[in-house]
């Protein structure tokens, strides 16, 4: 058995309109104190006996926006403490936070492969949600990250963004199979009730385009239609939102979906092994308060019942627990219609967007 770990870094640019997860826009400044504060963690937490260390994953949040030292300096934390192998490492980017510089500096950390959060082709849609990239940023962050050496890419879309039509859908796919990545995460839009469009379309107003989110049946269509373009295009899907090129599949991912053990640092990250998850309740699961980047890990471990219901919801995503077309109900099926699929849109660095 090998092990995951997981880095949080819970800052954003702009908080998109769809989002309520716990993600702060705050200064520069405190980027460095955080990534101390993580480091300094991982020093503190190592396990005796510990596993092999065999993927690393940094998500968010934008851990894009920390200085390359900076995430250089946690992956040699994670070397220090832990015994590293052959490790698949993941960086969460935004478009518009890669320059050749950051990504020639990320590939010489010993990042290997990046996810690229495009979500969409379309600049309307891009602005409605709040992003701050546009399609020429995606093109260019893809050309950016390959002439860097970056191989294995992954990028994503979200079917049911504001504005989002059958052709402009269509031609999001159309964009992400020219550039060919080695894996493809598709998301259905979850709406957080808390977020700015959660309360307008709980209470109306036209400013975050509630009104102009696809009906769900038109949701699951423009899912469908990617589930056939992707597989013509010779994508394998192994997991209800994510398909791969062969021999391309996340192995961190496959982890969470496997109920493999993983550890998680950083603002509110969980842990994981065997029945037992762990939610880590640190002062600094707040990341923006001043006060957290000094505090020390205080864990709480959720009953093993918890545990198992976790692991039967995130181990039903993958192909290899059964095949997907069993666990994804018709789209004529009353319980499809009762529980879209975007209740499948979890957080996305930890278990959508890989
Ligand atoms: S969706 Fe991602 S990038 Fe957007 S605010 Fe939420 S955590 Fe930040």
């Amino acid at each position: 058995m090998t092990l995951g770990i997981y880095i949080q870094v819970p800052f954003c640019q702009t908080k998109c309109t769809y989002c309520n997860f716990r993600t702060g826009v705050v200064s520069p400044d405190r980027f460095e104190p955080y990534s101390e504060a993580v480091c300094r963690e991982i020093a503190e937490t190592v396990a005796a006996n510990a596993p092999v260390v065999d993927s690393m994953y940094f998500g968010g949040g934008t851990p894009s926006l920390l200085n390359p030292a900076a995430l250089r300096k946690i992956i040699d934390s994670i070397r220090v403490s832990y015994q590293v192998d052959s490790a698949e490492i993941t960086l969460e980017a935004d478009p518009e936070t890669i320059t050749p510089e950051k990504a020639c500096a990320w590939h010489a950390a010993g990042f290997n492969r990046i996810s690229l959060g495009a979500q969409s082709f379309s600049d309307t849609e891009l602005q409605a949600a709040g992003r701050m990239h546009r399609r020429a940023d995606i093109l260019r962050a893809a050309e950016i990250l390959r002439t860097a050496g970056f191989d294995n890419i992954s990028m994503d879309l979200i079917a049911g963004l504001a504005h989002q039509s059958r052709a402009s859908w269509e031609d999001s796919v159309t964009a992400l199979l020219g550039i060919r990545p080695l894996h493809i995460s598709i998301y259905m839009l979850e709406i957080d009730e808390g977020s700015r469009l959660g309360k307008e379309s709980l209470a109306g107003g036209s400013r975050y385009s509630a009104a102009k989110i696809p009906p769900d049946d038109t949701i699951a269509e423009f899912y469908e239609s990617a589930c056939a373009r992707l597989a013509a295009a010779g994508y394998e899907h192994y997991e209800i939102s994510n398909w791969a090129l062969p021999g391309s599949r996340s192995r961190h991912n496959l982890k969470y979906w496997r109920r493999e053990p993983y550890l998680g640092f950083g603002a509110g990250a969980s842990s994981a092994c065997g029945n037992s998850r762990e939610l880590i309740s640190r002062a600094s699961s707040r990341p923006t308060e001043k006060s957290s980047m000094n505090a020390s890990p205080i864990s709480a471990a959720e009953s093993p019942d918890c545990g198992c219901r976790a692991s039967l919801s995130s181990t039903a995503r993958a192909s290899d627990s059964r095949p997907i077309a069993s666990q994804y109900q018709t789209k004529s099926s009353s319980n499809y219609l009762a529980k879209p699929p975007a209740l499948y849109y979890f957080q996305p660095s930890r278990f959508g967007k890989i």
